[in-house]
């Protein structure tokens, strides 16, 4: 890394007595510029000069080189404040970004639950998980067919996860109409009935929820059109 260090370099040049014109004090002056010095950045080169006040050329093209690194104090304020105003304007977009990320990756986690879900019924006689009978959450008994421990955790869950290991719910409801757990795939007879869903609404989105259906697609969705739909029975198009 080049070093920026402002180096100043006195040279006590003979008079012009001593046969030494200024030609040739340019040109000790010019060595004496691509001297050591040379590699450590900028320097200003100042030739003092006995028989006269003014500097020889070596010692003007020198001083062209000097580079001023430092900023007034209003140059600084003025360079604080757009940044201010940059990051105040970029903020929002970040944080609408970052938001619309989690509930794609949500959505994915979802379709991926669904997947596992069939998988299971398919490795079981066509039958979906049942908690009750088994004694064993429904996370555990797609476990095998899903192991991926992210695939359960919603980006925007900000703590059911760390303590239940899952951010979703599924479709166990008590009414045996509207429950999918023990069921047989074919007796469900809705393709769009809400079948897995965040644990809890509003990760994405005030009065949202994001779901996936019996089909195996996955949605954002109104909280109030998702209870609707855990109360129709499932059996019936
Ligand atoms: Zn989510």
């Amino acid at each position: 890394m080049i070093c920026h260090v402002m180096r100043q370099i006195h040279l006590d040049l003979p008079d012009r007595s001593n046969n030494l014109n200024n030609s040739e004090a340019d040109r000790r002056a010019g060595d004496r510029w691509f001297a050591p010095g040379g590699r450590y950045g900028a320097v200003a080169l100042q030739i003092r000069h006995p028989g006269n006040g003014s500097p020889p050329t070596a010692a003007r093209a020198g001083a062209t080189a000097f580079v001023r690194s430092a900023f007034t104090l209003p140059e600084l304020l003025v360079v604080i404040g757009i940044i201010a105003i940059l990051i105040a304007l970029l903020l929002p977009a970040l944080s609408k970004a970052r938001s619309s990320g989690q509930a794609v990756s949500c959505l994915s986690n979802l379709r991926q639950i669904m997947m596992g879900f069939h998988v299971y019924a398919a490795d079981n006689k066509q039958r979906l998980p049942d908690p009750a009978a088994t004694e064993q959450s429904w996370e555990s008994l797609l476990r095998p067919y899903l192991r991926a421990r992210e695939a359960y955790h919603c980006a925007s869950d900000g703590g059911l996860f760390d303590n239940l290991r899952s951010s979703y719910d599924w479709r166990d409801t008590p009414d045996a109409a509207t429950t999918v757990a023990g069921k047989l795939l074919i007796e469900i007879r809705r393709p769009d009935a809400v079948f897995v869903f965040d644990a809890l609404p509003e990760w994405h989105g005030k009065g949202k929820i994001n779901s996936a259906q019996a089909d195996g697609s996955a949605q954002t969705m109104g909280y109030q059109d998702c209870l609707k739909d855990l109360d129709r029975p499932v059996n019936a198009p």
